[in-house]
């Protein structure tokens, strides 16, 4: 048993060392990742409950890493906050969503807005509104075509500069989304004191209804206090007609989620958006 015990002590201990050397190779590479142009956005359409339109997609970053393939935000944004990559990233991004914005323009598509998640690293940074003003102008593009997606613990570290900050980019146009919400430790009554265009409810809350009773009460109380803030509802992770049916019974605006459409390439947005509109 001692043996044995040893030995799964000692396989563990491999696995370990195993893991951090990744991690530590992994966050080299990540090292000028942007400057090499080895992301991609993919985009989750946004639906309106009351329309049944698309309202608009979340970009979504993945890594083409060159030996390791396609990697998802989990295998490396936690890495790139750490080593302080995720500006850069951050700055990749920006970019990628008004280039495919202004790209839609010239070819005469629908305006169709994109949202962009922020990190807690970027939005310490004091000239963010400014850089995201001359990306906007330097595409050519009206800010309410971009979206911010915050979290609560993004604006909560230091809710004077957060509001500040999020005043500045409404001055540009740009509607501001709190992501993730109920998952962090602000109420909706703080929310009041930033300005905000939408919720979006947590899919940790969407996944268990209607079963759930304590998370369909969760659900309600967002949707009731959010709409008497005047805020947008948007349920993230709606998987099937069941959860569907619920939130629009009870008034919530719009949904994300696999059960309308996984994140997607470009290439078949563009697809998307055509036979959607066709139906
Ligand atoms: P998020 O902002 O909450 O994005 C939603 C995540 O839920 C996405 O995962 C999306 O693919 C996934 N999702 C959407 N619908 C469903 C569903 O019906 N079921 C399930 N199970 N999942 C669903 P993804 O793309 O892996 O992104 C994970 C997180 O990485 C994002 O969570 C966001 O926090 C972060 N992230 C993604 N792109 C960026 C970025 O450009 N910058 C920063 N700073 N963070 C990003
Ligand atoms: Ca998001
Ligand atoms: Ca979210
Ligand atoms: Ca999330």
């Amino acid at each position: 048993a001692k043996a044995q015990g040893g030995n799964a002590v000692c396989h563990y201990a491999a696995e370990m060392v195993a893991a951090s050397v990744n991690r530590l190779e992994l966050q080299a590479d990540l090292r000028g990742a942007a400057g090499r142009d080895e992301f991609k956005l993919m985009y989750q359409p946004k639906l309106d409950l009351a329309t049944g339109r698309m309202t608009g997609v979340e970009a979504l970053v993945r890594w083409q890493h060159p030996r390791l393939g396609l990697l998802p935000p989990a295998s490396f944004i936690s890495l790139a906050e750490a080593s302080g990559d995720i500006v850069e990233i951050g700055r990749w991004v920006l970019h990628a969503a008004c280039h495919q914005l202004a790209a839609w323009r010239a070819a005469g598509q629908p305006a169709l807005p994109i949202a962009i998640n922020l990190s807690a690293l970027q939005f310490a940074d004091r000239n963010l509104a400014n850089e995201i003003d001359g990306t906007l102008q330097r595409h050519g593009l009206p800010g309410n075509l971009l979206e911010l997606e915050i979290t609560e613990s993004l604006v909560m570290k230091d809710p004077l500069h957060a509001a500040e900050l999020l005043a500045a980019m409404r001055r540009i146009g740009l509607r501001i989304s709190m992501d993730d919400f109920g998952t962090g430790y602000s109420s909706l009554a703080q929310l009041k004191r930033f300005p905000l265009d939408s919720v979006k409810i947590d899919r940790s809350f969407v996944q268990d209804i209607p079963h759930d009773a304590n998370d369909t009460a969760i659900i309600k109380a967002i949707i009731a206090m959010g709409h008497a803030l005047k805020l947008k509802i948007i349920a993230e992770g709606v998987e099937n007609a069941e959860q569907l049916a619920f939130l629009q019974h009870h008034g919530c605006d719009e949904i994300q989620g696999f059960y309308f459409s996984k994140p997607m390439p470009v290439e078949q947005l563009y697809g998307f958006t055509r036979t959607h509109k066709d139906k």
